[in-house]
């Protein structure tokens, strides 16, 4: 790339050999040519090459001239980058494939070696997998005999219609029923299954390549016609589907690939077969992560370049600690994988020993370790870890599992199950935190900036009768078990605080009076994750019961960093200096209202953080099921004051990556590097 791609601007010459860094490459035969523009491909601040047009004449290239490559190595930066990452470059489906490395987002920790197993949804052409078939008859009978089931169809509607639409339209009916002809589509499709392609695969492919061409075409005619090819070829496919897969068999390691996961997959594939969850779609906030978090297994999201349909059958690494996917691993980088996973598996078992043990600092220094779920989670080994209780129940994943609103009873019976689990432990049950990243399936909400719309409390509060059905099921739900605490989400204003303190109280009261029920009376709480609501803390303690920090939303809000766009992902850190700035302030202002704070979002399970939190007086942390054990064993080997010191020292730096600096050295020197994952 040379001099253009190191100064990383357009270099524009009328005589470039007289240049003093001008370098000859007989393999191009320039020596004929004077002028020379080169520019510079730049793709997210990396220089991946450089285009350049060069001129017999000794001239410079005039600026309407620089300005068409600039634009034309803009636009070339963006796919070049993309069919880099995607492998497009190197995938080769039937070949032996080069190693390539895919990078998402970290969705669950863990790491895993395993088979890709791609999950499709319902007959759709774009998701459908590329797959070799066992038997090419086979695949040719169910071809045709789907092919036949959609001409029926159509000829049925046909003549269904036949009274009441006109000839030429008619006409329509019969073209769709030659288009399935097997002399037509039927035949290109047949001919790649001829080739080892599996039915639907084939399908996929010819439909795909027709919709294409047929999309470009200038007459608009024709291009209507790509949405004709692309529904035919989802009905063959849906008969395909329908007919088709024998129930699934797993192999050991399957990791599971698609576009969208949805978590009724963790249902469906058996527990001890199932090695990791990968999904174009998604970060580590969505439901299925929540979940797989709970269950301890290693998730990425987010995975935009991942060429999913591509990769049944191969071999892929998952670090769920770092967010990468790597397919067709080398046998170095496979080795250090397996080596890295036993030393994780042996490190679990060592925490898992020490579990039930007290969570003490070293100098006598009490921290309770609370629990998040958003499912009837694992109690047992919740319990069994320590948890003092449940920090934050995502009421949301329950609604977001199901088809409509949940009935006030079916919420009753949800919420004792987890309130009589954890009893006389207090459960921290959140209201609905719907909208944003979290929409309801059966309630979407379309919206610009859903991220600063309609979300949390403000959907809640516009809607009583969603709110006060809830507040009923969870006081219900407490009755004689009397450790509910309620927390209100996304809360910007004190209004939002009194206005839902007023329904709470409105629903306890109408339950005491009039069906005579002995509920007491449950500590409300406000989250802290609207940067508006951390100068507010003093007007909040006088209307709350307790504050509970969500470092989640708050380090989005903070730093204007979209937590689920996975192009800003390395922008967004807890450990940012003024989100430690935040923390820290407030900490100190709830203390001085004399005001209980914990918190619940993820930075409180991850080792380092936690000392931070530690050392700026947080009460309690609560965090998934998998951090439990591990935020236990590092707040047992350090001290109150190590902590303190520690925070006093990020508190001084200037940057993330000074802060992250600090925290590996102090990790490193108490011998803890071993709790925050693997190496980079
Ligand atoms: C948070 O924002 O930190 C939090 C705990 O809530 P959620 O992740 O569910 O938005
Ligand atoms: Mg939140």
């Amino acid at each position: 790339m040379g001099y253009v791609g190191q100064r990383e601007e357009p270099i524009n010459l009328d005589d470039a050999p007289l240049h003093p860094r001008y370098c000859y490459l007989p393999e191009t035969g320039e020596e004929r040519y004077h002028s020379f523009l080169g520019v510079p491909i730049i793709h997210q601040r990396r220089a991946m090459g450089v285009l350049v047009v060069q001129h017999t004449a000794k001239r410079k290239f005039d600026e309407g001239e620089e300005a068409f490559l600039v634009t034309i190595a803009a636009q070339l930066a963006a796919v070049l980058a993309h069919a880099q990452l995607s492998g497009s470059l190197k995938i080769i489906p039937g070949q032996r494939q080069e190693m390539v490395r895919f990078e998402g987002l970290p969705a669950s920790p863990g790491a895993a070696i395993g088979k890709a197993r791609v999950i499709m949804p319902p007959a759709d052409l774009d998701s459908v997998p590329d797959r070799e078939c066992e038997s090419i008859e086979e695949e040719r009978v169910v071809f045709l005999a789907a092919l036949k089931s959609v001409r029926d169809d159509i000829r049925a509607v046909g003549l269904k219609l036949a009274n009441r639409v006109s000839v030429q339209e008619q006409a329509l009916f019969d073209a769709y029923i030659q288009m399935l002809d097997e002399e037509s589509l039927g035949a290109e499709v047949l001919k790649h299954i001829d080739e080892g392609q599996w039915a639907q695969g084939a399908l996929a492919f010819v439909v795909r390549r027709h919709v294409k061409y047929l999309e470009k075409v200038e007459d608009s005619y024709l291009r209507e016609r790509a949405a004709d090819i692309r529904d035919l070829g989802r009905r063959v496919l849906s008969y395909l589907q329908a007919g088709g897969e024998a129930p699934r068999e797993y192999e050991d390691n399957t990791l599971l690939v698609g576009e969208e996961l949805s978590p009724a997959l963790l249902g469906e594939v058996p527990k001890e077969k199932l090695a990791g969850l990968i999904s174009v779609k998604g970060s580590s906030n969505s439901h299925l992560a929540i979940l797989a978090r709970a269950m301890g297994i290693p998730v990425v999201m987010g995975l935009t370049d991942l060429p999913f349909a591509q990769l049944e059958g191969q071999q892929l690494i998952l670090d769920g600690y770092r967010g990468h996917v790597i397919s067709n691993p080398d046998d170095l980088i496979r080795h250090q994988y397996e080596v890295f996973i036993e030393e994780d598996k042996a490190l679990s078992d060592a925490l898992e020993a020490e579990a039930g043990l007290p969570c003490i600092t070293r100098d006598g220094h009490r921290i309770p370790l609370l629990l998040n779920t958003g499912l009837a989670a694992d109690h047992a080994r919740a319990l069994a870890y320590g948890a003092e209780g449940v920090g934050l129940y995502r009421t949301e994943v329950q609604f977001m599992l199901a088809e409509r609103f949940p009935s006030e009873q079916e919420q009753v019976s949800l919420y004792r199950k987890q309130l009589s689990a954890f009893a006389p432990r207090e459960v921290t049950m959140r209201t609905l935190d719907i909208g944003g990243d979290k929409p309801l399936p059966y309630f979407p909400i379309a919206e610009d900036n859903p991220v600063l719309g309609w979300r949390g409390i403000r959907f809640t509060l516009d809607h009583p009768e969603i709110f006060l059905t809830q507040v009923r099921a969870m006081l219900r739900a407490s009755e004689g078990l009397n450790n509910l605490r309620i927390l209100l989400p996304m809360i910007s204003s004190v209004r939002e605080v009194e206005e839902a303190r007023a329904l709470i109280r409105r629903a306890w009261v109408e339950l005491r009076q009039n069906e005579g029920l002995r509920i007491a009376k449950p500590l409300v709480g406000a989250m802290i994750e609207v940067p508006a609501a951390v100068f507010q803390i003093p007007a909040l303690a006088e209307r709350v019961d307790y504050l509970s920090v969500g470092s989640n939303d708050l380090t989005q809000y903070m730093l204007a960093v979209d937590r689920d766009n996975p192009r800003v992902a390395r922008l967004y850190s807890g450990y940012h200096p003024s989100m430690l700035q935040v923390l820290a302030k407030i900490a100190i202002d709830a203390h001085a209202a004399r005001l209980p704070v914990s918190i619940c979002g993820e930075l409180a399970g991850d080792p380092a953080g936690a000392i931070l939190l530690l050392g700026m007086g947080y009460q309690s942390l609560s965090m998934n099921l998998t951090s439990l054990p591990r935020v236990k064993a590092v707040i047992r080997r350090v001290t109150l004051n190590q902590a303190r010191d520690l925070l006093t020292r990020v508190l001084k730096c200037a940057s993330t990556d000074q802060v992250v600096g600090h925290l590996g050295v102090f990790m490193g020197e108490l011998g803890l590097g071993w709790l925050s994952g693997p190496k980079s």
